[in-house]
């Protein structure tokens, strides 16, 4: 995106992109299951974390997605909108996006060199020497563009990181991997639900109890623990309330989001001859509804009237907050984007240019940027690189 922006911005001007990678553009082949979340129909700052909400919104509204759209459609890609209000290519095919974009770089007058990794990229007195193993470059401005740490087999494995401090910059305190499954204890009894999918809502809260973050949606139990777009969106959150205030943070979960919970226990208090698992059954999927009671105490098929106060506060408990004793994360390898980077703060946002090291440019998810499941991380990249790569051609 930058250097497509950059060739169009001044035709005839010399540009190269030098990735390690083999193969290009990985991320964008298997984004959105092979479809390409390109973007989301409504991206603002609030989707996003890291970095303070008004550092993002300033450049997120230099290319919104309406300009993404149109970028796209002139490409040859038209983007429909899903009702979750996820935008993916009409062609649902990954491939007629990352196709569009090196056919864009090369009309643009790009010379796209790979596999070409940089391993040290030093100031010079005209402006940089970039180097690898094969061989070196000299320019006059360079935009990292390097992305953060998430999937490293894709060629983003946080050396871009290390570019970035050798020229200057600091790294947030932490790094860590966002929109990631979580893990549970291996004899946890959801991870004898592998497959069950169901909606729910997430809260992690303080060791005094105050919520810190929520999100709702539906969360997938797999052999491991946790997955699904409710869990990868709260992985950060939970991760980083926990890295700040230490494991006494619980994340909880209400399997029964649509009800309130005097709804619940007034729906199991009034159960006369019907069972607990005859009312769940109706909102729950039937294994999850059986382990609950199980988990809970509660025989499922157990006549109503005869369930003591105490074991239907217990079952309520367990439906509507359910404490998950979540073990780690997926790792690198399974999130889908990086939490933490190059600090906003170090950047002139106008411009992307960094204000550590005149005529380098930052962009993408090597900043502290992350965004919500949903086309937002690549709606930053667009919008960062597109902001980058004007103005490093301008000078
Ligand atoms: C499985 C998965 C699914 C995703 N799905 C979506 C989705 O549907 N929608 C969405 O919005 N986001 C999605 N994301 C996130 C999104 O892909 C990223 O946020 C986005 O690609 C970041 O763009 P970027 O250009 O900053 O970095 P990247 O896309 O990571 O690109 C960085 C490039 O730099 C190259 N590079 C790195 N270091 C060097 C070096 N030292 N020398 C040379 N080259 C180097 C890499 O090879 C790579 O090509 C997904 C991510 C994953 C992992």
């Amino acid at each position: 995106m930058a250097a497509i922006w950059a060739g169009r911005t001044q035709p005839g001007a010399a540009i190269a992109v030098l990735d390690g990678a083999a193969r290009l553009g990985t991320k964008i082949l298997v984004a959105g299951g092979g479809r390409c979340n390109v973007t989301h129909d409504e991206v603002n700052e609030h989707a996003y974390s890291g970095s303070t909400p008004a550092a993002i919104r300033k450049v997120l509204r230099r290319f919104d997605v309406a300009q993404t759209m149109t970028f796209f459609a002139d490409l040859g890609v038209p983007l429909k909108r899903e009702a979750s209000g996820k935008l993916f290519p009409t062609s649902d095919s990954a491939h007629t996006v990352l196709d569009a974009l090196l056919t864009a770089s090369r009309r643009a007058g790009v010379v796209l060199l790979h596999p070409r990794r940089v391993e040290t990229v030093v100031r010079t007195q005209s402006g940089f020497m970039v180097a690898g193993p094969w061989g070196q470059m000299a320019a006059p401005h360079v935009v990292l563009a390097t992305g953060g740490q998430a999937l490293p087999k894709s060629g983003s494995d946080g050396h871009g990181y290390r570019l970035a401090q050798a020229l200057g910059h600091t790294l947030t305190p932490r790094i860590f991997p966002a929109l990631v499954p979580l893990t549970l204890p291996r004899n946890h009894f959801l991870c004898a639900l592998s497959g069950i999918s169901c909606d729910v809502s997430l809260t992690v809260k303080a060791a005094g109890g105050k919520s810190l973050a929520a999100c709702q949606g539906a969360l997938l139990c797999t052999h491991f623990g946790l997955s699904g777009p409710a869990v990868l969106d709260i992985s950060r959150h939970f991760l980083a309330s926990q890295y700040e205030q230490g494991a006494e943070v619980k994340l909880l979960v209400n399997w029964l989001p649509a009800m309130e919970g005097a709804e619940v226990d007034a729906g199991l208090a009034g159960l006369g001859t019907g069972t607990p698992l005859r009312w769940l059954r109706d909102r729950l999927p039937d294994r999850l509804a059986r382990a609950l009671c199980q988990a809970a105490g509660v025989d499922p098929a157990q006549p109503g009237h005869r369930l003591s106060r105490a074991s239907r506060r217990a079952l309520c408990q367990y439906l509507t907050s359910l404490p998950l004793p979540i073990s780690g994360q997926r790792g690198w390898s399974a999130a889908e984007v990086t939490a933490g980077g190059i600090p906003l703060s170090e950047l002139d946002l106008a411009t992307m240019q960094s204000r550590r090291c005149a005529g380098l440019y930052l962009c993408g998810e090597l900043c502290d940027v992350d965004g919500r499941i949903g086309g937002y991380n690549f709606q930053w990249a667009w919008a960062s690189g597109y902001v980058a790569g004007v103005s490093a051609v301008r000078g």
